[in-house]
């Protein structure tokens, strides 16, 4: 018998010390935890005030210290920090964003943000996998443990906006940079991986390319300078790069700066033009256009050179004449490169459904906190398959074997 996992959990008795037991009542738990989450509407247009009072008042109850982190840019916004144990101690972050992705437009069977318990165990509902579930068994986890015997400090980082471009991470980062303030190596980001341990992911950077023509009457459009065609030309020069790019036939961005990353070069950075809107009328010469787009660097690509390629790119594009444009970087989403073989790594491949380390598809929050001293790796309950669609569930057998690794890892690291 360990006890120091000897508290007893929703009401359980004293035979359930040894290890997080799946009985009922902890099933019972978990399900509840995860139908309060979900019914939280947080798409990442809207606010997260209510899931992060939710989450502050829980983790307080068991001891944690509460801090709000706010972008004063993003009204409604906030990142919850819980800290507990002995500081500088280099214990473990737990990592999850509080933010969903729409369900407008998709097939849903029944209520996106009422959990609905199928016979085979499937708990369906927005955010289920990606990535509430994960809190849900943080909360269960963490319960059976007794947090006041940490010998290293237990970090909680639950974040907003990061289905948009991890916006919130990327906040929270500068935020602590600026205070001078680390987080522990160990950083566990509990995305829905299948229980497979991913350590690095590609960035993201999204780019706006606006075209600027003149009007004129349809019936003269010698007189204007076509905005929509100019696009168009943009869009064959973007398709043109990207599948150079594919194949990583780049310039200035193609070398590594990074020995480790040297493997990824042969991945290529996919491009993807996103979307367009140009014109309002079939009868006159458009004006405006305006072309997004979006590329994924490999860890160790810099995206200043990737994107001075393609604004170079740009310039070769022969634009209708009186036409112009110009090419704006929305955003930076980092990439992922964790060493093999953290110590992390080795309590995680306890639990992992296969002893392969992969790469997820993805950018996470992961690739902001490695600039406050996080090493992330991503592994957790449910599958990013499912995840963003109609009908997105987790298993709770999936929720129960969650609560049970982080009552384990917290232990082995933190106890
Ligand atoms: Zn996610």
């Amino acid at each position: 018998m360990d006890r120091r996992v000897g508290r007893r959990l929703h009401g359980l008795g004293p035979a359930h010390v040894a290890r997080l037991v799946p009985t009922d009542a902890l099933i019972d738990a978990l399900i509840a935890d995860l139908r309060t989450l979900v019914a939280f509407p947080t798409v990442s247009s809207r606010p997260v005030t209510a899931i992060a009072a939710f989450l502050a008042e829980r983790f307080e109850a068991l001891g944690f210290a509460i801090e709000c982190f706010d972008d004063p840019t993003m009204p409604g916004k906030t990142n919850v920090v819980c800290t507990i144990g002995p500081a500088d101690s280099d214990g473990l972050v737990l990592s999850g964003h509080m933010d969903v992705v729409p369900t407008e437009g998709q097939p849903w069977t029944g209520d996106p943000f009422v959990v609905r318990q199928q016979h085979d165990g499937r708990l369906l509902g927005r955010g289920t996998a990606d990535m509430k579930g994960f809190l849900a068994a943080c909360l269960s986890g963490l319960a059976s443990l007794d947090l006041r015997r940490l010998k290293r400090q237990v970090i909680l980082v639950w974040t907003h906006d990061e289905e948009v471009g991890c916006h919130g991470s990327a906040h929270l980062a500068r935020t602590l940079q600026a205070l001078d303030r680390r987080l522990p190596s160990a950083c566990w980001i509990g995305e829905p991986t299948d229980f497979q341990i991913l350590r690095k992911h590609a960035g993201h950077v999204g780019v706006e390319v606006r075209l600027f023509g003149r009007a004129a009457h349809s019936a003269y459009p010698e007189l204007g300078a076509n905005a929509v065609v100019g696009a168009s030309r943009v869009v064959a020069a973007l398709d043109a790069l990207g599948r150079r790019w594919a194949t990583h036939d780049s310039g200035a961005g193609g070398e590594p700066t990074d020995q480790r990353a040297g493997s990824f070069a042969a991945q290529g950075v996919p491009l993807n033009v996103g979307n367009i809107h140009g014109g309002t009328a079939i009868n006159i010469v458009p004006d405006r256009c305006t072309v997004q787009l979006g590329f994924r660097p490999q860890p160790g690509m810099g995206h200043a050179a990737l994107f001075a390629e393609l604004q170079a790119c740009l310039d070769e594009v022969r634009l209708p004449d009186g036409s112009r444009l110009e090419s704006e970087l929305l955003r930076v989403t980092p990439s992922l490169l964790t060493r093999a073989g953290t110590d992390l790594q080795g309590l995680l491949a306890r639990h992992a459904s296969t002893p392969d380390v992969g790469t997820a598809g993805y950018a996470t929050d992961g690739g902001n906190l490695v600039a406050v001293g996080c090493e992330p790796l991503i592994f957790g309950p449910g599958s990013i398959k499912v995840a963003h669609q109609a009908d997105e569930y987790v298993a709770a057998q999936a929720l129960v074997e969650a609560a049970q690794q982080v009552a384990a890892v917290v232990t082995a690291r933190c106890l």
